[in-house]
Formats: C-alpha cells, sequence, structure tokens
C-alpha cells in the first residue's frame, strides 16, 4: 500500500511512489524489534543498507550450489562460478550504462578510490613505457573538495605525499553548496586529476558535476566520480556522466559487505598499471619479472569476491525492478517531508541545504543544547537507529562550525511514518534533556 501522510493545514501529502509495506516484507531484518520490543525505524542507510530476502538467497545459493573460486577451475563448480561472477559484471555494468571490461570488483569504494591513487603513484615508476602516460608527480595537482568522505581525501593527500604532487580542493557556502566562484583557478593545467563526490554524504548536496567535469576536459585532467552517495539512490549512467572513474559500494544499494565497483574508462585502464599484483591479474610469469593482463583482470587480484559480486547483482536487479527514477523520485518527497517536519521543531538545525533542489536523503542536525551523541541515544531507546559523528567528513563539520551531527539516511523501504518517528524522537530528546 502507498504511504501518505496529513499535514495540518496543508492538506495531505503525495503518496510516495513506492509500496513501502510491500517493500518492507523483503527485507527479514525490518521485522525485528530491538531496545525492549521496539519497531526497528532504520534511518542509517547511508552507513549501510538493509538486503531485501533475493540479495540473501544469491549469496545463499552460490555456497549452496556452485561455490567454486571463479577463472581458475577446469571443473564445472568453477565454470559455473565463472558464468555467475562474469555475469554479475556484465548486469553491474549494465545498471551504469557500462560495458562489463570496465567494471573492476573491488571491496567497496574506498578500495576503489586507493586503487586509482596507487595506479598513478606507480605510473611514475612503472618498467613498462605503456604505464607512465598518466604519472603523476612533483609539480601536479590533485582537485578535491572540503565535502568529500574521508574515503575521496585521505587517498589523494597520501598520493601527493608519495609523489610530491599538491592537494587543492573546492570550498564550500554557507549553505552547504560548492563554492566554485574559484573553479577556473584551482582547477588548472596543472590538474592531473579532479576528485568528487556526486552526493555529499553528509549534507545530501548533489553536486553540479558537469560544470566541473567540463573545466576538467578542458585542461586535460581525469575525474573521478565518488557515486557511494549517489548510485544507490538516483539513476546514473557513465555515458552521460562524462569523467574517467565512478565508484561505488555494494553494501550501501541492499547489496552484500565486501563488494564495491570501480568502473573507468577502457581507454584509460588500459593505461594504467596495477594496484596488487598477485594471482590471475598476469599475462606471463617468469621468474624475472611478469607482464599483466588487460583490464579488468589487471585489477582483480587473487580470488574474488565471487558471492558479493552475485549477491550486488541481485541487488541491483531488485532495484531495477523497483525503477530508480521511482526511487529518487521517493526519497526526493522524504527529504522535503522530513526538512518540514524537522524545521517546525525549535532548536533544530539542519545542516546542508534547506529545501529538495540538488539534494539528496541525508539529512544532518543538530539540537540545540543537546549533543548530537545523545541525541542518538534517546532516538536508539525508541527503536530508531541514526548515525552520529562527523560522519568521516570531518572538514565539513569543522566548516559549519558543529562538533559532530546526527544523520538520517532514507532508503526504499523508508516511509512517511519513520519520519514521524524521528520528529517525534528529537522531542522526546528534548523533553528528557529539559531544552524544551
Ligand atoms: N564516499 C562517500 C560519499 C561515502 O558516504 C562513503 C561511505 O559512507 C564512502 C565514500 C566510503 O564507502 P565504503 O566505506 O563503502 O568504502
Amino acid at each position: 500500500m502507498t504511504q501518505t501522510a496529513s499535514r495540518p493545514g496543508t492538506g495531505a501529502l503525495k503518496p510516495l511512489p513506492l509500496d513501502v509495506e510491500a517493500i518492507r516484507a523483503d527485507f527479514p531484518i525490518l521485522s525485528r524489534t530491538v531496545r525492549d520490543g521496539k519497531k526497528l525505524v532504520y534511518l542509517d542507510s547511508g552507513a549501510t543498507s538493509q538486503k531485501p530476502r533475493s540479495v540473501l538467497d544469491a549469496e545463499r545459493e552460490f555456497y549452496e550450489r556452485y561455490n567454486a573460486a571463479p577463472h581458475r577451475g577446469a571443473h564445472a563448480l568453477a565454470e559455473e562460478a565463472t558464468g555467475h561472477y562474469e555475469a554479475a559484471r556484465a548486469t553491474i555494468g549494465a545498471f551504469i550504462g557500462a560495458p562489463e571490461r570496465e567494471i573492476v570488483f573491488t571491496r567497496n569504494s574506498t578500495e576503489s578510490i586507493n586503487l586509482v591513487a596507487y595506479a598513478l603513484s606507480n605510473a611514475a615508476t612503472a618498467k613498462d613505457p605503456a604505464f607512465r602516460e598518466y604519472a603523476v608527480g612533483q609539480g601536479d595537482e590533485i582537485v578535491v573538495s572540503e565535502m568529500e568522505h574521508h574515503a575521496n581525501l585521505v587517498p589523494w593527500q597520501q598520493l601527493c605525499e608519495r609523489t610530491g604532487a599538491t592537494l587543492r580542493w573546492l570550498g564550500l557556502t554557507d549553505d552547504g553548496r560548492l563554492d566554485l566562484s574559484d573553479l577556473a583557478t584551482v582547477v588548472n593545467e596543472r590538474t592531473k586529476l579532479v576528485a568528487i563526490t556526486q552526493q555529499s554524504n553528509i549534507l545530501g548536496t548533489i553536486n553540479p558535476l558537469g560544470e566541473i567535469i567540463a573545466r576538467a576536459r578542458e585542461v586535460g585532467a581525469l575525474v573521478l566520480v565518488d557515486g557511494a552517495q549517489s548510485v544507490p539512490h538516483q539513476p546514473v549512467d557513465v555515458t552521460e556522466l562524462g569523467a574517467d572513474f565512478l565508484v561505488f559500494s555494494g553494501h550501501k544499494m541492499l547489496g552484500p559487505t565486501g563488494i564495491g565497483v570501480l568502473w573507468g574508462r577502457y581507454e584509460v585502464l588500459d593505461k594504467l598499471p596495477p594496484f596488487m599484483t598477485g594471482g590471475s591479474m598476469i599475462e606471463v610469469v617468469r621468474m624475472e619479472g611478469s607482464t599483466f593482463a588487460a583490464p579488468p583482470q589487471r585489477f582483480e587480484a587473487g580470488v574474488p569476491m565471487t558471492a558479493q559480486a552475485i549477491g550486488l547483482a541481485a541487488a541491483v536487479e531488485y532495484l531495477q525492478a523497483l525503477g530508480m527514477d521511482r526511487v529518487e523520485e521517493h526519497e526526493k518527497l522524504l527529504t522535503g517531508y522530513a526538512l518540514e517536519k524537522l524545521a517546525e521543531i525549535p532548536g533544530v538545525t539542519v545542516i546542508g541545504p534547506q529545501d529538495t533542489v540538488a539534494r539528496g536523503g541525508a539529512i544532518s542536525f543538530t539540537v540545540e543544547g543537546i549533543h548530537p551523541h545523545d541525541v542518538g541515544q534517546v532516538l536508539d531507546d525508541h527503536g530508531i537507529a541514526v548515525r552520529v559523528g562527523h560522519h568521516c567528513a570531518w572538514p565539513v563539520v569543522r566548516r559549519y562550525g558543529v562538533p559532530a551531527t546526527t544523520r538520517a539516511t532514507f532508503y526504499v523501504h523508508t516511509g512517511y511514518d519513520d519520519i514521524d518517528a524521528l520528529a517525534d524522537g528529537i522531542r522526546a530528546a528534548q523533553k528528557f534533556f529539559g531544552t524544551v
């Protein structure tokens, strides 16, 4: 049944495009209770999402029926495991408009970003001149933004330390947007790579990538898009994006933990040396040295996360059946409702854009007079799971002068009732701490 909610004075809210009750029934964990029998209200999908039964079944089936190391054995199980693993690559590629050979499986977004960062520094010392085109060194610049998750910041700081390159960044405006006023100087002829998030995990801001990528192209820089918070929540097509790399994590999009994706334009991937080396990423191995396989195998050393890749393909199929346009619209309505509900509570301040324009469903807020961790604790007492802290985006909380925030994030099983519960929980925290 679709959920509607009424707003006093302003009439009924728009029905949500997704059937929340039917979707909830697909997620076994959502039927459990927490903290002395309270209904679980899961508002922490931005940290990690829950998994529908079809994903759990896909993983179980792998282990029960064709568990084997793909791309290695000649036996029946190995052949089946290889078939399912490569079919998963095709399914996940199609989800973002990419051919299979451009999909590299990693553990998560963090590993995907490190893969690129290490490939760029390894390029500087590569024996094979074919791998040196994208080498980063002294005098080069890497550009990030002040709203990056640590996963898209620390690896670039480290790349700069290893190579002598310089890290530069785009700042933030007071209303939680990227400050692009100095884009033309920050991204310049020395820029080797721009690494930028499509959607902020803490502010919810959706960035104007078109403008940034166009500038990067003008100066011949590579572009890596952090899609950890966008690919799960909106349609993303790499042919429209115009970047060179896109990273995302399976566990944030209904898939298993331990599986992530690096999409790379083939012409670029083909010129990068490996990050990790070992089994199955080689072409020829002699005691004197080795040559490497073509992408994506060049970047998948060792027995891969097979069950997890297959589980992620099942998650993608689940999302495709819902329709990513509807997922996006669903979350937009929830975000609008949440912004309204929180604005009604005196003492609550949302950090980030105050409306739903170019904004996703990550809502970070502070409650006057109560530490965010205490807010989180009272919410937890009511069965409401949110995240508290700096959300691995420490420069952002510093920029907005707060020690931390409480963050609610939404997904396909979130309904208006969850947001009502959040608002009630915040009021209960205010009552508990005597701030109202
Ligand atoms: N980028 C963003 C925007 C994120 O929100 C996260 C995780 O929250 C990451 C990167 C890192 O993802 P993972 O921990 O799955 O590698």
